[in-house]
């Protein structure tokens, strides 16, 4: 099924900019990153399902460590030790092959292009072996000046920190833009940003994890968005 799976709702008139999350919209990185964390975490003792990689998928590393810490142990966690953690899964997320770019994701780019939008990237990530996939494998979309990274700010996902400064960098109100996510602390970010925000389902969480989250629209995949971009834009 390709139309959205909820009420649907009108994008804002006068929409100027789109603001693209990272991992789980262009690239099909998400199972990757998941069995990577859930058997890292695991290995040192921490409860963390592939499941759970999902529903916490946005976060910072330190705040998801800090989650899981609470949650096994009661206890914060500390710098050293996510350094430990983090470090012991970006090993072992070298294992996987590299992800591709998600099925759909140029048709989307190219129908917001066509409609005159401008594009933006706003991603958790701060690897740049990872970041550099945007310029080799989506070459010409994205300049750096139109990739919001971990770097470039202090509150990571849930917070809207991400996505107002992704507003901030279109030189945008929140009124002109709209956010495609796939994971729910995403869809809570760019809401609290109070942003117009596309979930696209790309994971193994239900439509109900995006729409409880406030997302205003749901799709199955990139293609489907793609799909309905010309007929949502009108
Ligand atoms: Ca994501």
């Amino acid at each position: 099924m390709s139309s959205a799976q909820s009420v649907s709702p009108a994008l804002p008139t006068g929409l100027k900019a789109v603001l693209f999350d990272m991992d789980g919209v262009l690239f099909d990185s998400m199972p990757a990153h998941a069995a990577s964390w859930a058997k890292i975490c695991t290995e040192c003792g921490l409860q963390m399902s592939v499941r759970d990689v999902y529903l916490n998928e946005g976060r910072t590393a330190e705040s998801t460590i800090e989650v899981l810490t609470q949650r096994t142990w009661g206890r914060s966690t500390n710098p050293e030790e996510v350094d430990r953690i983090y470090a012991l899964k970006c090993e072992e997320f070298k294992n996987y092959p590299e992800a591709d770019v998600m099925p759909g994701a140029t048709d989307v780019l190219d129908a917001v292009l066509r409609t005159g939008q401008q594009i933006y990237i706003v991603t958790g990530s701060a690897q740049d072996s990872l970041l550099d996939r945007i310029y080799t494998h989506l070459p010409g979309y994205f300049e750096r000046q139109r990739v919001i990274c971990g770097k470039d700010y202090q509150h990571g996902k849930p917070d809207p920190e991400p996505y107002l400064m992704g507003l901030q960098r279109a030189g945008v109100s929140a009124d002109q833009a709209v956010v495609v996510e796939n994971a729910p602390l995403g869809v809570r970010a760019a809401k609290a940003a109070g942003i117009f925000t596309i979930a696209v389902n790309t994971g193994i969480l239900d439509d109900a994890d995006l729409l409880a989250e406030g997302a205003d629209l749901v799709f199955p995949s990139m293609e489907a968005l793609a799909e309905a971009w010309p007929t949502l834009c009108r």
